[in-house]
């Protein structure tokens, strides 16, 4: 996603929020996990939240619902466990209408995912029993499906949105459209979901509809149906469904939680719509009475809902694909299917020895599941077809081999996906640049482009002479200025060359210990004495950093803005490092890197790091834009305040000590604090 869509713009508009502690751009960077939700400030957090949960609603999601409620919300929650965002009903998207008082109020359901948390919840409710003379046997409850729909409320003559909460909005027409009550049931029997069958949805609307909140939107949004949608409603797969007619299992406490898998099974799959957990009520009016509600929820009810999620699949095909190693890896086209929250397409059947020996062909029927955010995986195939195995590259028609367990495209000099998905990988790993997916590769290979080498050394005519527009040509050419003049640390400078074995992490650690003009003579013996690098490992790196050193130096020598990464010996100097011991803490803006950059670099130098000031404090290192307030404190505190620039000759005098004259300088200036 690069910007917001108009459908999204619309429905932040009608939502009635405005961008203010956020750009656009900031919020694509967060849906795309660009950047991370621990560097929002709390309005920011909020503001995403809400952006989110419109989006989410009116169904244009920035982002799936689990991570909604396990990265956003939670982040919330850990930082302020009464934050009003909380308590307030999530607003479900607003359409064309006019708003009315709902009969009755329409709160959100409490939900969790922890089954000790259920467990604690049940417990309250036999309390409150007690408090009205009730024994934990006489509670009643009952248990339905917790649809994952449009919610509504009908109240025999209108249907109203549940808006936020208290004031709906009037979405009559609904039903002047001609959709039914489930199970031709009577109007007004109160709050319910518009849903749709799963089995229609895969069959006719998903080619049309990225997801089922999407389709919901458009029955209640378009002025003319389109005519899937006349369909789906006139089959009666589409229809509004009152809480009240769902399929429900009705015992004690004692028997739901003896039978929790048995009843939330059943429960979960009575109906052939989404479903995203079950919702555990009490009948009893009394104790509902005395429980009541909060804001936000009712006290007597929650929904369950299960972090770990599985679901029976058929594979429509297998697709090979090569990757920028030359593997050619299998990748399990499924019928369109929600697993916690996301709508999922694709999986990978990870090398095709598993797809031979497993039987995943077209017409196979896997189990898959998915727990929280991670990507999907195929836990096992329950019936098995005749597997497809690709003899040629899909990309450049090679004769493939097997190499152990995967197929292999060994045509490393001109194959187009390898090289594309190398260039790929490049701009994907180093991260500050926009506007070489895989679109933009793809167009440069077409025109005979080869390397990043050949991709830097463009120029505006040649890109022109390409076919790319003026406004498109100079975009590009910014970009890569941009990528060059940002700071880039050495290690992902390196990892960006898609070594084998060598991801970012494994490219810091060799870098802590060999600086990178020596990476590329080293041997594999000289590697194997670096931390978590084994023999196989070694050896491959070896040869590795021998492919690339020409490209490497090739490239480097255009001048990026590298910045070198402290050598773990400079932390071992510490008895000579003017950090030695100290508590340091960093304020403000840094220009010379990231303050989690300075920070380690610091730690390797001795130092300790805290995050506020206080009369432990040694050393206040000030970037840009610090208040006066902050840096008053400091003084009152007795602290020693130093500009960022100051901060880093004191530190570089110390990387290279001689008896010179600025070493003398750096121990005068050590020597104040
Ligand atoms: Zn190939």
């Amino acid at each position: 996603m690069q910007s917001f869509s108009p459908l999204q713009q619309q429905i932040l508009l009608k939502a009635g929020i405005a961008l203010s502690t956020l750009t656009e751009s900031q919020v694509i960077q967060l849906a795309n996990h660009d950047s991370q939700v621990e560097s929002l400030t709390d309005d920011q957090l909020v503001e995403f939240l809400k952006i989110a949960n419109a989006t989410y609603r009116g169904g244009a999601p920035i982002i799936p619902d689990d991570e909604y409620d396990f990265r956003y919300l939670n982040e919330l929650r850990t930082r302020h466990p009464r934050h009003p965002y909380l308590s307030s009903v999530e607003p479900e998207s607003s359409f064309e209408g006019k708003t009315v008082e709902l009969p009755v109020p329409m709160l959100s359901t409490e939900k969790t995912y922890s089954k000790a948390d259920l467990q604690k919840w049940l417990r309250g409710i036999e309390k409150e029993a007690a408090n009205v003379g009730m024994e934990s046997e006489q509670i009643r409850l009952r248990i339905t499906p917790k649809l994952d729909g449009y919610a509504a409320y009908d109240d025999g003559q209108y249907l109203y949105t549940r808006g936020d909460g208290h004031r709906g909005t009037d979405i009559t027409r609904v039903f002047d459209r001609g959709l039914s009550v489930a199970g031709n049931g009577k109007r007004g029997q109160g709050a319910g979901e518009i849903v749709i069958l799963k089995s229609f949805f895969v069959r006719h609307l998903a080619e049309k509809f990225e997801n089922t909140r999407n389709f919901q939107a458009s029955i209640i949004r378009e002025k003319n149906l389109d005519p899937l949608t006349e369909k789906a409603i006139a089959e009666k797969a589409a229809v509004f469904y009152p809480f009240a007619a769902l399929p429900a299992w009705n015992g004690s406490i004692a028997e739901f939680l003896s039978k929790f898998d048995e009843v939330a099974g059943e429960i979960r799959s009575s109906v052939d719509f989404d479903v995203d957990g079950i919702v555990i009520e009490v009948v009893n009016e009394d104790i509902k009475r005395n429980l009541g509600a909060t804001r936000h929820h009712h006290r007597w009810q929650l929904a369950y809902k299960e972090n770990l999620e599985k679901a029976i699949v058929q594979v429509l095909d297998v697709r090979p694909q090569t990757s920028r190693s030359g593997r050619v890896n299998p990748v399990a086209e499924l019928e369109p299917t929600q697993l916690s929250g996301a709508s999922i397409r694709n999986v990978t059947a990870h090398h095709y020895r598993m797809v031979e020996e497993n039987g995943i062909g077209p017409g196979a029927v896997i189990e898959l599941i998915r727990s929280g955010l991670v990507i999907p995986k195929i836990e096992k195939v329950l019936i098995k077809a005749e597997p497809k195995i690709p003899q040629c590259c899909p990309s450049c028609d090679t004769e493939l081999i097997w190499q152990r367990d995967y197929l292999i495209c060994p045509n490393t000099s001109d194959c187009p996906a390898q090289i594309e998905n190398t260039l790929e990988h490049f701009f994907k790993t180093i991260k500050n640049v926009d506007g070489f997916g895989s679109q933009t590769i793809k167009r440069l290979y077409a025109e005979g482009i080869r390397t990043l080498y050949a991709i830097y050394t463009l120029d505006k005519d040649k890109l022109l002479q390409m076919g790319f527009g003026e406004k498109t040509a100079q975009n590009l050419l910014d970009q890569l200025q941009r990528s060059k003049t940002q700071p880039l640390e050495d290690w992902r400078f390196l990892a960006a060359f898609g070594i084998y074995h060598m991801g970012l992490g494994m490219c810091e650690k060799l870098l802590q210990h060999y600086r990178l003009q020596e990476i590329f003579g080293l041997t594999a013996d000289q590697l194997l004495s670096v931390e978590r690098f084994a023999k196989i490992t070694a050896n491959a790196v070896a040869e590795g950093l021998q492919r690339i050193e020409d490209r490497f130096w090739n490239l480097y020598h255009l001048g990026f803005n590298i910045q070198t990464t402290p050598l773990l010996t400079e932390g071992l100097k510490s008895e000579n490092s003017p950090l030695a011991g100290k508590l340091i803490v960093f304020t403000g803006a840094m220009t010379s890197g990231s303050r989690e950059d300075l920070k380690s670099r610091a730690k390797a130098l001795g130092a300790r790091i805290a995050g506020s000031v206080t009369g432990k404090t040694d050393l206040l290192v000030v970037g840009k834009n610090v208040g006066a307030v902050k840096m008053n404190d400091a003084i009152g505190k007795g602290v020693k305040i130093i500009s960022e620039e100051d901060y880093l000759a004191l530190i570089s005098q110390n990387r290279a000590p001689s008896l010179t004259d600025a070493d003398a300088q750096s121990e005068a200036q050590f020597s104040l604090f």
